[in-house]
């Protein structure tokens, strides 16, 4: 039995609420993984961190255990197979924390990080047809279709980075038919993390969210406002981000979400967030 151990940490700005202060270990497990989510002993005024530890049995291929044993009964083992690299689908609503979660696993684990999202967001910015088509729908809060979506995160995921390093798939699949698009190709995550948010927080996250176009980093308004004013001046709001246009994209989530969910049962870990906490 080989092991594997992740942890994911993230920053969340919280309201100072009593309920944050008593915010339970969360045990998670199927049968590969194990992870419990722990809330900070030491709460500063405004911000409390969470730690999510996952822990991942696999079994070593065959192969290597017959040459481990036969090393052990004649001697040192004197090589080590490279570990196959880990596969991650992470999934959420809007502003349910994914890009947070994203940095941090993309920093620890050296995985690719992928976003449907921001693929489709530079055909947007390329002008190309694809983009232009795909603007129609996000405008509207609907997904984009699969003929666009599939082929472009297909792609991405077999490039030689993603394929030597392991992935991070962020946003898709969000729907029956593109998780099944996967599955016909043989790809299969080995870990799919939903991040579970209460509906009522969701919207006043995405409606406060800016973006500072020049180093990437993301704010909140309210929760996590820009340093200074030159910060301030310079941040953008992304056009999908209105309240209008979020309660779009809420109701679009939540039509697909079930379809998807039981596709990846077996390796499903879900965090949820029931406090109010807002994750940065
Ligand atoms: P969020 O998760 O906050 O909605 P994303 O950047 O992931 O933000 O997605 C923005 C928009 O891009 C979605 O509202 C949808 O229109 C489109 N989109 C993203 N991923 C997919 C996908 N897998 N399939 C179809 N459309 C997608």
């Amino acid at each position: 039995m080989g092991s594997l151990g992740l942890a994911l940490s993230s920053m969340a700005a919280a309201r100072p609420t009593p309920s944050l202060a008593s915010f339970p270990s969360v045990p998670l497990s199927n049968n590969k993984y194990s992870a419990s989510l722990h809330s900070s002993d030491s709460l500063e005024t405004s911000r409390a961190s969470f730690c999510l530890e996952i822990s991942c049995h696999r079994r070593l291929p065959a192969e290597l255990r017959w040459k481990m044993s036969a090393a052990t009964r004649s001697g040192p083992v004197v090589a080590v197979a490279k570990p196959e690299p880990l596969k991650i689908i992470i999934s959420g609503a809007p502003a349910s924390g994914k890009g947070t979660q994203c940095e941090l696993i993309k920093k620890k684990y050296g995985l690719v990080h992928i976003a449907a999202g921001d693929l489709l967001r530079a055909e947007i910015a390329a002008a190309t047809e694809n983009g232009k088509r795909a603007k129609e729908y996000m405008e509207k809060g609907m997904l984009v279709p699969d003929e666009i979506v599939v082929t472009m995160v297909k792609e991405r995921l077999l490039q030689p980075d993603a394929q030597e390093n392991g992935w991070l798939l962020d946003g898709y699949p969000r729907s029956l038919s593109q998780a099944t698009a996967l599955e016909d190709l043989g790809i299969r995550p080995d870990l799919f993390i939903l991040l579970d948010v209460s509906e009522g927080i969701l919207i006043e996250r995405v409606v406060g969210r800016r973006l500072d176009p020049l180093t990437g980093k993301i704010y909140h308004l309210k929760y996590s406002p820009p340093e200074n004013d030159e910060i301030a001046a310079r941040l953008i709001q992304r056009f999908d981000d209105t309240e209008e246009k979020v309660k779009l994209r809420l109701k679009t989530h939540h039509q697909n979400v079930e379809a998807v969910l039981s596709i990846y049962k077996d390796v499903m870990l879900k965090v949820c967030f029931t406090v109010h906490t807002t994750i940065y």
